[in-house]
C-alpha cells in the first residue's frame, strides 16, 4: 500500500517548515554559531525551575480541571489585568494550553468553517499559514513592508477584507522582524475589525519584550475589541520556559467554552507540574524578565549597529529578539545568502523566505544567543558581506 495516498491531502500538501530544512543543515555542520534559533539562551531562573520540582516532591502528578488549575488561572487573570489592562473572570474566560502553539491552533480550529478567510501580516511566525488551513480556512497574508517598518497598516488590511474574511492574526513585537505597532495604527485596525465583524487572534507572546521604554498596546484593550478578540499569551520567551510548553488563550466565554471543548477531547490539560512552575513565574519572575529584557535591548542595539556599519540596511526593531535586516545590495537572495554564510562562515541565519514569500530579500538573525557569539557572528558576517560583494563587483 502507498501510505502517502492514505494522508488527508490538506496535510499532505503542506509544505515542510523553511527553518526545519534549514535547521537539518546547520545540524549535520560543527562549530556553526546560531543566530538561527528562536529561544531564549538564558536558563530557566532558578525559583521557576525549583516550583517544578517542588511539585514533583509534593506529588502533583495527575490531571488538572480541563481549563487549567485554578490558581494559575486566578494569576493570569491578574497578570493580564495589571500589563494589558483588560480584565478576563478566571473562572470561565481562561484556558491554560500546551503553550501558545496550542492556543493557536485551538482557537483557529474553534472559530473556522471550510472556506473561512484568516488574514494576517507577513512575514510571519512560521506556523500561521499551515495551521489556518489545518483548522481547514484560507489564509490571507497581507505583506507588510521595509519602509513601514514592518508595522501592519490599516489601508493594507482593508484592500484584502473580502465577505468571506472572519478573523485577523496579529502578533505585535513581531517575529521576525521584531516590528510593533503604535497605538494610533491599532485603532484604525480595530475600526476596520468593527466594521467588518472580524474576529482577532492576538498572539501577544513577546509583549514583554518591548525596548526603548516603548508602552506596548493590545489589541484586546481597545474600545469595543475584548468582545471580538482571543488574547493569548503564554511563558515561553520572556520567562524563559520554551521546554515547560505553557500558555494561555483568554476570551469571552463562548469562545473560551468552544476552544476548551476541543483542548478536553484531544489534550485534556497542560502539564501540571509546568502548570505550578508558571504560578512562580508570575508571582515572582517580574524581575528576571526585567534583567533579561535589559540583555536583550544591548544585544539589539550592537547587533543593528553591526549590521548597518558592514552595509546591511537594518532597521531598529522596538520588541521581541529578532532583527531582520536586508541582504539585497548582495546581490543574493535570502536562501543563497544564508546557506553562503553558513558554508562560508559557520554563521546560521534563517532565510526570510522561511516567513512567507514577502521575506524574499531578508534574513531573520535572533539575538537570544550571548553578546560574545553575537560578536564573532557579526565579525564573520561582515566578510562575508565584503567578499560577496568584492565578487560580484569583479563579474560586474
Ligand atoms: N507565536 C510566535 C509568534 C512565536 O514566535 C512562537 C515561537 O517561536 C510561538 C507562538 C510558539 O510559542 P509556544 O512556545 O508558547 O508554543
Amino acid at each position: 500500500m502507498d501510505l502517502h495516498t492514505q494522508i488527508a491531502s490538506h496535510v499532505r500538501d503542506l509544505p515542510r517548515s523553511g527553518i526545519r530544512d534549514f535547521f537539518e543543515i546547520v545540524q549535520s555542520m560543527k562549530e556553526v554559531i546560531s543566530l538561527g534559533i528562536g529561544e531564549p539562551d538564558f536558563d530557566t531562573p532558578w525559583n521557576i525551575r525549583e516550583a517544578a520540582i517542588y511539585s514533583l516532591e509534593r506529588g502533583h502528578t495527575g490531571y488538572t480541571s480541563n481549563l487549567g488549575l485554578p490558581d494559575l488561572r486566578t494569576r493570569i487573570s491578574e497578570y493580564v489585568h495589571r500589563h494589558f489592562h483588560v480584565g478576563y473572570d478566571p473562572k470561565t474566560e481562561i484556558l491554560v494550553t500546551v503553550g501558545v502553539s496550542e492556543a493557536i491552533d485551538l482557537a483557529l480550529r474553534a472559530l473556522l468553517n471550510p472556506g473561512d478567510e484568516v488574514l494576517y501580516h507577513e512575514p510571519c511566525y512560521v506556523s500561521y499559514s499551515p495551521s489556518i488551513v489545518l483548522a481547514r480556512g484560507v489564509p490571507v497574508a497581507v505583506a507588510t513592508r521595509e519602509e513601514e517598518n514592518f508595522s501592519l497598516t490599516a489601508e493594507a488590511l482593508a484592500k484584502k477584507i473580502t465577505p468571506a474574511s472572519k478573523v485577523l492574526m496579529l502578533n505585535f513585537p513581531c517575529n521576525p522582524t521584531g516590528a510593533t505597532q503604535s497605538r494610533a495604527e491599532l485603532e484604525k485596525i480595530a475600526r476596520l475589525c468593527i466594521q467588518h465583524n472580524l474576529i482577532v487572534l492576538t498572539d501577544e507572546i513577546y509583549s514583554e519584550l518591548t525596548y526603548d521604554g516603548q508602552p506596548h498596546t493590545s489589541i484586546a484593550a481597545l474600545p469595543g475589541m475584548r468582545e471580538r478578540t482571543v488574547f493569548l499569551h503564554g511563558f515561553s520567551k520572556a520567562f524563559a520556559m520554551t521546554g515547560f510548553r505553557v500558555g494561555y488563550a483568554c476570551a469571552p466565554e463562548p469562545l473560551t467554552e468552544a476552544m476548551m471543548k476541543i483542548h478536553q477531547y484531544s489534550i485534556l490539560c497542560a502539564n501540571t507540574m509546568a502548570q505550578d512552575a508558571a504560578i512562580e513565574a508570575l508571582e515572582n519572575g517580574g524581575k528576571d524578565v526585567d534583567r533579561m529584557r535589559k540583555e536583550y535591548e544591548l544585544r539589539r542595539n550592537f547587533i543593528v549597529r553591526s549590521l548597518n556599519e558592514m552595509g546591511l540596511e537594518c532597521f531598529k526593531p522596538h520588541g521581541a529578539f529578532y532583527v531582520f535586516p536586508k541582504i539585497t545590495s548582495t546581490g543574493l537572495t535570502s536562501r543563497e545568502f544564508s546557506l553562503g554564510l553558513l558554508e562560508k562562515k559557520q554563521v546560521a541565519c534563517v532565510p526570510g523566505t522561511a516567513f512567507g514569500p514577502s521575506g524574499e530579500g531578508f534574513i531573520r538573525c535572533s539575538y537570544a544567543t550571548g553578546l560574545e557569539q553575537i560578536k564573532v557572528a557579526m565579525q564573520r558576517m561582515a566578510e562575508f558581506v565584503q567578499e560577496t560583494k568584492a565578487r560580484s563587483g569583479a563579474k560586474a
